[in-house]
Order: structure tokens, then C-alpha cells, then sequence
């Protein structure tokens, strides 16, 4: 049993499991109607409180959640667009990098940096990205006074949007490493340095992947704010989410775990759909990963379905080791509690072909650009039949200038790249090139988290 902030920091636990709080907390319908008219920090605050309670006081809490929302383009923060008599698209890309994820890291970032100076300690961040995970890591880090981060990404294999944005974040305490190799290799590595535990420990490494449970937890503030926004408790809800971990689903599930009346969990996946098999059969089997216009999508193993599994096991962690040992040694395994999920799951897949269809059709009926994850939500939406009652919203996970070849394939447009990062293309890059090779990253990692000591 860990405090929050050991969660926080340690992200993986030694066994290779996944943290979940011990207990879920809950709101009274009267809690959540008193969430209406608040702004999205205010909300926010009210929905992690609970999780944080013991380390941080709520005033703390307030503060860290006000300042890492400040920075964001929209007002509303998470504004709801209307694109059908029943269907509102939630827009999770006003913040620093134009991706959902700076929703969670953007405050994670913030955590980190107050609890290790509570603690007195320094900490090293290390992380792979194929694109939108480094970006919004280095953006939540840069600057901040107890964390250095390095991030590897495969050397000219993620697009130029992505690369500047990792790229010219100048920061003393921010390096990035492109490595002569594939994502997976940069992982492979990655997971060498903390498979290394005298090396781990010597240099406090530590971990901001879609596993940290502090970044499902802020997650879960966005499905409320919908929520009430659109008339919770008192009208009921589905979501619609583009998939590639599941994490972002099941911060979903949280909410509704904690209250909010959801009654559907609509899970849109590219080619790479082995959820949307498991949802129709009941059966995990891994394909090998295809690429897509949804890059950050193309995901075979989805790590946070583990923490679902979880729960619908009862909380028997043996049997969800068990099941996905069965999984990693066959590459396929039948989820005896999936009859349960049926009831409020169901997924939907698009490929390339549909995927930009659905695109153009959305740019001429609505006059609206979406980006190619965000698509596959919305399509996911509307393709899921759903009781007249209920409230359908979609997640848009990306700006469409952050996919602009696939936006201008679709609707012969390009989208232009907001105000704060029109000059990205100018901006002069950092970065340094490293072998796939362990002991030479280690001596890299070691060289730069040793250069204030
Ligand atoms: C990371 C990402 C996803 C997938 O989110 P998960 O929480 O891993 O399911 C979808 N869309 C975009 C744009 C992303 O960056």
C-alpha cells in the first residue's frame, strides 16, 4: 500500500503491476448538480480532491490544478462543440502540444515537482515516444526545479510537427535523444535502464507513460465537466473515445465509477482493433501493429485495460495475472468476465479508407476540420445506437494541425497551427543522437542527471 504521491512517483511497481486507489470515492447526485457553473479548475479540483487527500490539502490541490490550466487556449478549457441533434464533440486539444494528453500531464508535471520538494529529492524522467507523449512530457517538465527529463523518440520516424515540438523546448533541464532505431527499440531501451534497479535507484529514474495513475486521474475531471455541463446527474450519457491505451476509456470509467450516469462506453479504434474483436467476442488476440493515419492509435496490447480487468475480476489480482500471462504467452486469451462488459462497452472500428470519408462528410456538413484520432471517436459515435435520452459526446483527442497531411488529404485544406506555435517551423532544435545500445544511454543519462551535482 502506497500514499499518492509514492504512486505518483514510482508510476510501475517493482512487480510490474498497475496502481489503483484502494477504494473508489463517490459524489451524491446533489454533489454533482453543485458542480454546475463552476470553471473547468474549480470542477477539476472538487473531482480529484478525494484521490489526493492525505498529501495534498485542497487548497494545494486548487492551486497546482489553476496554474496548469492557466496556459490553455479556450476558456472552457474542454469546450463541447454540437455536431448532431445528439452528439457533442469534446475539444481535448487546447492546451501546449494540441494533444488530450496535456490534460493529464500539465498537472502531473506540477505534482511531481510539489511532492519532491516536499520530499527533498530529485527525480530523472525517462520516456519513449512515437509522437504526442514526448511532447506533452517535455512541456509539463521543462523548467521545473526537481525533474530532468530525457526523451527518446526513433530518429526521422515521427513527423516534423512532432520532432520541433520535442525539439525546441530549449530547457536546461530537457534532453532529447533520437535513436538510430524503431519506437519499439527506443522502448526495448527504456525498459532496460529501469530493469537496471542499482542504476534506477542510483538516479531516482522515473516514469510519465499512460500507466501513472495520476494521469487517468486527471483525466477523469474531463468526463465530469462534459457531464454537467450537458445536465448531469440528471440526464444520462455515453462517450465515445479514440483508442490506443485505454486509458483515456477508463478515466471514463472512473467517472461513472464515481457517479456520473453513464451509460455507454463507445471505443473507437483504428486497424489496430484488437478491442473492438474483444468487445464482439470475448477473446484478447494480438495482430501485429499496423501504421495509420492515427499513429498514436496504433497500439496492439492496450496496458490500461489491465487496471478494467481489475475491477471486473473483483479485484483479484492473481487472476488478472494469470489472464495475462495466458495472453503474453499464446498471444491470445477468452476473458471469462466479458459477458458483464458487454453491457457497457462496445467498440468500433475505422480504417484509413473510412477514416478520411468520415472526415470530409464532417468538414461539409458541420464546416468543421477534425483530425484523424478525433475522427474515429466522433464516426465511433455516431455509428453506436444509443436511446434517444442519452447524450452522446465524442472525444477529440488531437488539433487538426498536428495531422495536417491526412486533414488536407480528406478536405483539400491545410490547417493552420494556432497563434502560440505559428513560428515552430523557425524555431531552432536541440537534440542529440544515440546508438541502440543500453550502456551507451546509460552513460548519457548518467552524464546529463549528474551535471548540477
Ligand atoms: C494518446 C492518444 C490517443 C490514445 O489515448 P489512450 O489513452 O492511449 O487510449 C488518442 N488520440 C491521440 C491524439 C493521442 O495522442
Amino acid at each position: 500500500m502506497l500514499d499518492f504521491d509514492d504512486a505518483l512517483l514510482a508510476g510501475l511497481a517493482r512487480d510490474g503491476g498497475l496502481y489503483l486507489p484502494e477504494s473508489w470515492p463517490s459524489f451524491s447526485p446533489a454533489e454533482i448538480r453543485a458542480m454546475r457553473g463552476r470553471s473547468y479548475a474549480e470542477l477539476a479540483t472538487k473531482v480529484m480532491a478525494p484521490f489526493v487527500a492525505g498529501c495534498l490539502t485542497e487548497a494545494e490541490l486548487a492551486a497546482l490544478v489553476a496554474d496548469s490550466y492557466a496556459g490553455f487556449t479556450h476558456p472552457a478549457v474542454a469546450p463541447l462543440k454540437q455536431f448532431g441533434a445528439n452528439l457533442w464533440v469534446m475539444e481535448l486539444f487546447h492546451g501546449p502540444t494540441l494533444a488530450f494528453k496535456d490534460y493529464a500531464l500539465q498537472l502531473v508535471g506540477r505534482l511531481f515537482d510539489h511532492v519532491l520538494a516536499k520530499k527533498g529529492k530529485r527525480v530523472t524522467i525517462v520516456g519513449a515516444t512515437s509522437g504526442d507523449t514526448g511532447s506533452a512530457a517535455i512541456e509539463s517538465c521543462r523548467d521545473r526545479k526537481a525533474v530532468d527529463i530525457l526523451i527518446l523518440h526513433p530518429r526521422g520516424r515521427v513527423s516534423e510537427v512532432q520532432r520541433r515540438q520535442m525539439t525546441t523546448v530549449l530547457s536546461g533541464n530537457v534532453r532529447n535523444l533520437a535513436v538510430d532505431g524503431t519506437f519499439d527499440d527506443c522502448q526495448d531501451l527504456v525498459k532496460a535502464l529501469f530493469n537496471d534497479h542499482a542504476f534506477r535507484d542510483e538516479l531516482n529514474l522515473s516514469a510519465v507513460n499512460s500507466i501513472n495513475w495520476a494521469r487517468v486521474m486527471a483525466q477523469v475531471a474531463y468526463y465530469f465537466a462534459a457531464g454537467v455541463a450537458l445536465g448531469a446527474p440528471d440526464v444520462k450519457l455515453a462517450f465515445a473515445v479514440p483508442t490506443g491505451n485505454f486509458g483515456n476509456v477508463f478515466a471514463g470509467w472512473v467517472a461513472a465509477r464515481m457517479g456520473l450516469p453513464v451509460e455507454r462506453f463507445v471505443v473507437g479504434s483504428n486497424r489496430n482493433d484488437i478491442l473492438t474483436r474483444f468487445f464482439a467476442t470475448g477473446v484478447m488476440s494480438a495482430e501485429g501493429v499496423v501504421p495509420t493515419l492515427s499513429p498514436s492509435m496504433d497500439i496492439q496490447v492496450s496496458s490500461n485495460f489491465e487496471r478494467l480487468l481489475f475491477e471486473y475480476l473483483g479485484r483479484d489480482g492473481a487472476a488478472v495475472e494469470r489472464l495475462m500471462g495466458e495472453f503474453r504467452a499464446q498471444g491470445r486469451v477468452a476473458i471469462p468476465c466479458w459477458n458483464q462488459m458487454d453491457t457497457l462497452f462496445k467498440g468500433y472500428r475505422f480504417d484509413d479508407a473510412a477514416t478520411l470519408a468520415l472526415m470530409k462528410s464532417l468538414f461539409l456538413t458541420t464546416g468543421e476540420l477534425v483530425d484523424p484520432h478525433s475522427a474515429v471517436g466522433i464516426g465511433a459515435g455516431m455509428a453506436a445506437t444509443t436511446a434517444a435520452d442519452v447524450r452522446m459526446v465524442a472525444l477529440a483527442t488531437a488539433h487538426p494541425a498536428k495531422f495536417p497531411d491526412a486533414v488536407e488529404k480528406a478536405t483539400g485544406i491545410h490547417p493552420a497551427l494556432p497563434p502560440h506555435l505559428a513560428d515552430l517551423f523557425e524555431r531552432p532544435e536541440r537534440l542529440e543522437n544515440v546508438a541502440n545500445d543500453a550502456e551507451k544511454l546509460k552513460a548519457a543519462v548518467r552524464a546529463f542527471a549528474g551535471r548540477n551535482a
